[in-house]
């Protein structure tokens, strides 16, 4: 008998790479490539370091009334947390305890898997079509939860806000999770759903779309009762999970909307620009309502494709997964980025084809 015998083992999730190297075009982790909010600049000078001596606000009501008043939903029906990985795992926590099994995509965010391993919940995964979309009637059938991204990652296709409801509609007796790390780039929301159906919550972050993944802040929307259960579990587990200058930043990233609406515009228009530039090398890809495009050549392995960027200290995402292990994941940058990215695959291509 050893004490590794009664070791909890798991598989961690793997998070795309930091690389610890200056001056490297980072299209891997769909990161935003603009600053933040230029107020938080101003709130970060203006910062009381001796404020860090004190406990933060447990209840978070600073953000959590900013958020109130950003997207016009009540307080109660709001929760935050330490990113949305935070957010996500303690609604697994709470709201997958049924025997029988959660459903997600096969392809999808992968550390839904891990969770449900972590947490030892049963899950099965639901394949998506050849076209990689989500058929909704697999999601009819008895289960313990649902849980799927909208835009989906990492395929980046977004699903029509009527075939999100069929889903919902359909699971009246399970907690339906719609993870929307990606809305802000084109989506309609799911959070116009929460008063009508109290089994739903929305999930989403300040990590792609207001360029504060190094924050770690993320939120969610759902009826008040959902929101209660999901204090209580956070309450038995940590208090005090936003920290101060998450409260105040955060906070300072929701007064400028212009700033927003404005980067995330450019976002969009670099992707369809890039989406042209890789149709015209041959790529194929599903049609992105995201920040970031997973696409695949026919003729070149994707692998090669990733190791020749990364020689050239670009960094893309390679997921070596059943059937996905052709596609490169590539998060849209700059312009400039993405016009280095694209010279240089057209030269590679160009030499090896
Ligand atoms: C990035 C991402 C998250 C987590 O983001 P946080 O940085 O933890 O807020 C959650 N779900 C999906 C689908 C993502 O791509």
């Amino acid at each position: 008998m050893s004490w590794e015998e009664n070791i909890k083992k798991v598989i961690p999730y793997t998070p795309g790479e930091q690389p610890k190297i200056e001056n490297i075009i980072k299209l891997n982790t769909n990161e935003c490539p603009y600053p933040p909010a230029p107020e938080i600049k101003e709130k970060l000078e203006k910062f009381s370091y001796e404020s860090l001596r004190l406990y933060p606000d447990p209840s978070a009501s600073v953000l959590v009334n900013a958020l109130s008043s950003y997207y016009n939903i009540a307080p109660e029906k709001i929760f935050v947390g330490v990113g949305s990985d935070d957010v996500l795992a303690m609604a697994f926590l709470t709201f997958f305890n049924s025997n029988k099994p959660i459903l997600f995509p096969d392809i999808t965010y992968s550390f839904y898997d891990v969770w449900a391993e972590l947490f030892k919940i049963p899950y099965k995964k639901v394949p998506l079509n050849d076209d990689f979309e989500i058929t909704i009637e697999d999601y009819f059938e008895e289960n313990g939860g649902v849980i799927f991204p909208n835009p989906n990652a990492p395929t980046g296709l977004f699903m029509d806000l009527s075939m999100v409801e069929e889903i919902i509609k359909k699971n009246k007796d399970s907690v339906v999770i719609v993870d929307e790390a990606y809305i802000d780039f084109g989506g309609i929301s799911a959070a116009s759903l929460i008063d009508k159906y109290d089994n739903l919550l929305v999930v989403q972050t300040f990590s792609k779309s207001r360029a504060m993944a190094g924050m770690r802040i993320g939120y969610a929307f759902g009826s008040k009762k959902l929101i209660k259960y999901l204090q209580d579990a956070k309450f038995s587990f940590n208090s005090y999970t936003m920290n101060r200058t998450s409260l105040e930043f955060g906070v300072a990233s929701l007064e400028n909307v212009v700033y927003f609406q404005e980067t995330c515009g450019k976002i969009i228009s670099t992707r369809e620009r890039v989406k042209k530039d890789l149709k015209n090398l041959g790529f194929t890809f599903p049609d992105s309502m995201s920040n970031f495009i997973f696409a695949r050549h026919p003729e070149v392995p994707a692998v090669e494709l990733f190791d020749a960027l990364k020689k050239q200290g670009i960094f893309v995402r390679y997921f070596n997964a059943p059937r996905i292990d052709d596609y490169l994941r590539i998060t849209i940058g700059t312009d400039k980025q993405m016009d280095i990215f694209m010279d240089f695959l057209k030269k590679y291509l160009q030499e090896r084809l």
